[in-house]
């Protein structure tokens, strides 16, 4: 059942889960507490849900901080558990990324007494960290619109043209870090960075908001498995990175925000979900042309490309992409060449990352002024050697000009007077579509995510909620959404964490009014 706002209402039999003083077992047979709360099995392996509960209930009193004597803490909690159901809630995070980050801070701020905690495997924000070259790409500015925003994401772009962006766009996201301290700039191409031109600072911001909130962070811990308990719960298989132990935690939210990471995959086909195959998105093109080494590090203004793939429909608009271009030492990358290969991901990985990619290095010129052009620069610079003299019209450096005139096999040292007419439409037919040969995937070192993961289908966007299992939450690039380059990646990332922060926040809030009446 939903309610009106599309917030699955509470499991009720979460109320069952107060233990009874008699059901705590010996002192000697408890858990070890850690840290979260987490605690390790006792000596009979695996703990009963019930004392799960219980454990869960003692570190609520004590904020989540460390408990250093068990036996102490364990009576105490006994003796207060009568106290109002929302302390005893908690929210599990798997992934210390930007949208479990965003995510967890949103819950504590909407739900100040919800236990929050967040499982990261690695290192917090470690992406945030080395995004937009170490300058972290925050969002777009100029895509504030969110129909125009929606057509940045080659999966996402139909879903996110409802309530999504609305419920937090970029502007909520450059409000929200301004507010909290991070001065914002704008770039002439809309993308918006940390005035300091440092991704620190973003995650200095996102530390110090975690630790105001008491969110409690821990690392070096993998979330393995999870299942759910009679009471609707959820129960996390933890196991530490460094040494042979395992933990169990039980969550009444859980937000997987786990990126593109398999085992979070994993995780949530355990509850349900289903997975669409996960292939790179972002990256640059090999093409096979010895000579265009010589070319490496030419940059072009604007061009058009269009990626021919066998088996693909014909004509497909985003496989056609206009911008910026650059040689590289193996291919091509730049704006135009990730966009399609953002567009292209899933037909490009099924091609084996193979096809044809046709150019026009004169996209604002129709091939019959190509030509007139050419044919009067012929007459105007008769006496000068055809590389010395290509038409400033076509902005093109000289280097890329020799390439285009050995393409067609003229020599370069003729005088323009010499050259044919026809070898002049040749030039401008190649300039207008010069085809190269796409042989694989470059590694682009300044962004790169993955198409697929869990379908938006699964999941209602106006909360983040699975439509398949109650209090189960998803966000960031776990979901099978990918942005094109400029922001659109950590925007999906915030606005998602926020949402389902938010979502987790007022159920948490609804509990505890339910509690009180
Ligand atoms: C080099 C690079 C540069 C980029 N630059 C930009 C940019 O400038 N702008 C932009 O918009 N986008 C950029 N991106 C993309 C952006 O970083 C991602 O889209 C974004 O980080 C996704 O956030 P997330 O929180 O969903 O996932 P992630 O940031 O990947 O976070 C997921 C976290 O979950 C943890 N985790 C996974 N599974 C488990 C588990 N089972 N248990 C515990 N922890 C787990 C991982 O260790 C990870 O820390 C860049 C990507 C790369 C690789």
């Amino acid at each position: 059942m939903k309610s009106t706002n599309g917030i699955s209402p509470r499991n009720d039999n979460s109320k069952l889960y107060c233990p009874h003083p008699h059901q705590i077992p010996p002192v000697n047979d408890l858990p070890v507490h850690e840290r979260s709360g987490a605690v390790y099995p006792n000596s009979r392996g695996f703990m009963s849900f019930t004392l799960v509960r219980f454990i869960h209930t003692s570190i609520s009193r004590n904020h989540g901080f460390p408990i250093m004597s068990p036996k102490k803490k364990l009576f105490t909690t006994a003796a207060t558990s009568t106290s109002p159901k929302s302390s005893e809630e908690r929210l599990v995070v798997v992934g210390g990324g930007a949208a479990g980050v965003y995510g967890a801070i949103r819950a504590k701020t909407v739900a100040p007494n919800l236990d929050v905690v967040i499982i990261e495997k690695g290192k917090p924000l470690s992406k945030v960290k080395i995004s937009g070259g170490g300058r972290c790409n925050v969002t777009n500015g100029h895509c504030l619109d969110k129909m125009i925003l929606a057509e940045h994401y080659p999966r996402g772009n139909k879903e996110f043209r409802g309530s999504f962006f609305s419920m937090h766009g970029p502007v909520d996201t450059m409000s929200w870090f301004s507010d909290h301290g991070v001065n914002l700039k704008t770039e002439d191409d809309g993308r918006v960075f940390p005035v300091s031109n440092s991704s620190s600072s973003v995650i200095e911001c996102l530390m110090s908001e975690m630790k105001k909130r008491r969110v409690l962070l821990q690392t070096g811990k993998v979330v393995t498995t999870v299942s759910t308990t009679v009471g609707g719960k959820f129960l996390l298989k933890i196991e530490k990175r460094t040494i042979n132990s395992v933990e169990y935690l039980e969550a009444d939210y859980l937000i997987i925000a786990s990126g593109s990471s398999r085992q979070g995959y994993t995780l949530a086909t355990q509850l349900g979900h289903s997975i669409i195959d996960p292939v790179p998105s972002l990256f640059t093109f090999k093409i096979e042309d010895p000579h265009l080494a010589e070319l490496s590090g030419v940059t072009f203004h604007k061009v058009k490309a269009n990626l021919k793939l066998e088996n693909v429909q014909k004509n497909k608009p985003q496989l056609s992409q206009v911008g910026p271009m650059l040689v590289t030492h193996w291919g091509f990358s730049g704006p135009v060449i990730l966009r399609l290969s953002a567009w292209g991901a899933r037909d490009l990985f099924n091609s084996g990352y193979r096809g044809i990619l046709l150019v026009d290095f004169t996209p604002d010129l129709h091939i019959e002024d190509v030509k007139t052009i050419l044919i009067q620069h012929k007459d105007h610079f008769a006496k000068q050697k055809v590389l010395n003299s290509c038409p400033s019209k076509f902005g093109l450096v000289k280097r890329f000009w020799k390439y285009i005139l050995d393409r067609e096999g003229l020599d370069g040292n003729i005088l323009w007077a010499s050259i044919s007419n026809n070898s002049l439409y040749s030039v401008a037919s190649l300039l207008k579509h010069c085809s190269f040969g796409v042989t694989g995937k470059g590694i682009f070192k300044d962004e790169f995510v993955t198409a697929g993961g869990v379908p938006l289908s699964e999941i209602s966007l106006n909360t983040m909620e699975s439509r398949i299992q109650s209090h189960l939450f998803f966000a960031g690039e776990v979901l099978n959404v990918d942005g094109v380059t400029g922001g659109f990646n950590f925007q999906n990332a915030w606005t998602g964490g926020y949402i389902a922060g938010t979502s987790i926040g007022k159920l948490a809030l609804d509990a505890t009014l339910e509690e009180v009446i």
